[in-house]
């Protein structure tokens, strides 16, 4: 009788199971049939890159169709923040949804957009002797809220009758988005080469990425000799530049290469004494990510131009806002309307995206997030440390709740593998199969998890990295 029960027990599971893998089919089948994937080669669906249908979330999880459950070791595009389906910042959408969905904000005005704007200001990094942000102009995603910088430095210039400030500096290896004026000031190839002819041209000066210290040259070395070249660019081209603009502290989209708060700083100096606005793409390092609430704070730095997304809403919805000093707004004040910052967006300031983010705000200030992220990075710091002695991997980086690992061809540590050898791609899919989304940036592995990530999601992610990195070396070997 009992055999019976236990029998007929794995029989309902493996015909659970069996559903799940064909609904999840389904899904794939439907989608592909229909969608058009965002940085993807549509051609390597399914065989290649295998499409993971997702049912829900829950926090650090996501469950697919598929009856699995898969850890987010990447926060989803580095949105999330608290873990997928918060329910206080669920709870804050749907109040929001029943009183006031949207509203244009051209004229307009409405409680969570200008509360935000009180809060965002009220927290945003501070230099004694520096004026203040004192203002927000929103926008609806993190490359939209990039344009908005950029015309925003270039048009204030204007607005003076400064015409020669036509031109940004931007940082080798950095990222700001995909919009064509974003692309413009990214250094990544891969997205920006094929569009490259019609690209405004910016000038770039050498990342200060601790990865490329010389030897014998600290992380603080590197970052005073970038800003060297920096200051000979500045020299030459001061007055056709109107912004810098750069990633504080990591270059994520860039491999995760970290560097020297001290960077950021000299940038400032440099900065200030050309009059040049510094413009802070804080996009994936905001909201507590590199270890403080912004990654400018390491630096004692306020930026003239900060500009926020991603975990602004702990990933729940899309936002963007920039954050300006009193100058740059006063800069736009006139009795033409050609001299205002006419750039708009229908869902500007969103009133349920703004929700979403006063409730990111409130669980920053109720959960100590940013203390309680300190105990967690410590234990990432940890359990990475075992990585170091990997015969592939070239360097352990760390910045907060970002670990990367570089993976390189031998022992010499600097030798890459040949791109042809997709080790990155191969590395997702072990990973998937153990159950960890990891999305590595070529041969960068990296953990970008979920604050609320727990010690036993971490430690299977720790394995998972181990056993994906092994398994894409080996399989790579054999291919
Ligand atoms: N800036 C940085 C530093 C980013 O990492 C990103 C997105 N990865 C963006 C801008 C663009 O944001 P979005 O994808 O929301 O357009």
């Amino acid at each position: 009788m009992h055999k019976t029960t236990h029998d007929a027990g794995m029989l309902t599971e493996a015909a659970a199971a069996q559903a799940a893998g064909d609904d999840a089919e389904a899904w794939r089948r439907r989608d592909l049939a229909v969608l058009w994937h965002p940085c993807t080669q549509m051609r390597e669906h399914p065989d290649t890159l295998p499409l993971l249908p997702i049912a829900r979330g829950e926090g650090p999880w996501l469950v697919g169709r598929d009856g699995h459950r898969y850890l987010d070791a990447i926060s989803s595009w580095w949105t999330n923040l608290f873990g997928h389906a918060e329910p206080r910042i669920a709870a804050a959408i749907a109040r929001q949804a029943t009183t006031l969905e949207h509203v244009i904000l051209a004229g307009c005005s409405h409680a969570p957009a200008v509360e935000l704007a009180e809060r965002l200001l009220a927290i945003a990094p501070r230099e004694p002797g520096r004026e203040p942000l004192t203002k927000v102009f929103y926008a609806d995603n993190g490359s939209a809220g990039v344009e908005v910088a950029l015309k925003m430095a270039f048009h204030w210039f204007r607005n003076r009758g400064v015409e020669g400030r036509t031109k940004f500096i931007a940082l080798d290896n950095g990222y700001h988005g995909e919009t064509l004026g974003a692309l413009a000031v990214g250094d990544i190839p891969l997205y920006r080469r094929v569009y490259a002819p019609l690209l405004a041209e910016a000038l770039f000066a050498p990342s200060p990425d601790a990865y490329q210290c010389e030897p014998g040259e600290t992380p603080a070395d590197r970052a005073r000799r970038a800003a060297g070249t920096l200051g000979e660019l500045l020299q030459r081209h001061a007055d056709e530049v109107c912004a810098l603009i750069l990633e504080p502290r990591v270059q994520c989209a860039g491999g995760m290469r970290m560097h020297d708060p001290l960077y950021l700083k000299l940038v400032r100096e440099l900065c200030d004494a050309h009059g040049v606005f510094l413009i802070a793409d804080e996009i994936a390092v905001g909201f507590g990510r590199t270890g403080t609430m912004f990654a400018s704070e390491q630096s004692g730095v306020q930026p003239d131009l900060l500009c926020l997304s991603k975990g602004l809403t702990g990933g729940s919805m899309p936002l963007a806002a920039v954050l300006a000093t009193q100058s740059i707004y006063d800069g736009f004040l006139d009795d033409s309307r050609e001299k205002a910052f006419l750039h708009s967006h229908s869902y500007t300031g969103n009133p349920l995206a703004c929700a979403a983010a006063l409730a990111t705000l409130d669980i920053f200030a109720s959960d100590g997030v940013i203390a309680r992220n300190r105990v967690t990075s410590q234990r990432m710091a940890d359990l990475a440390a075992a990585f170091a002695d990997h015969p592939h991997v070239a360097d352990v980086r760390q910045a907060g709740m970002i670990v990367a690992f570089e993976l390189t061809r031998n022992g010499d540590k600097r030798t890459p593998f040949d791109s042809a050898a997709r080790i990155g791609l191969r590395a997702y899919r072990a990973a998937l199969d153990r159950g960890v989304l990891l999305r590595p940036l070529g041969d960068v592995l990296y953990w970008m998890p979920p604050y609320c990530i727990d010690d036993d999601a971490l430690q299977l992610l720790a394995a998972t990295t181990r056993a994906a990195m092994d398994h894409a070396i080996e399989e790579a070997a054999c291919a």
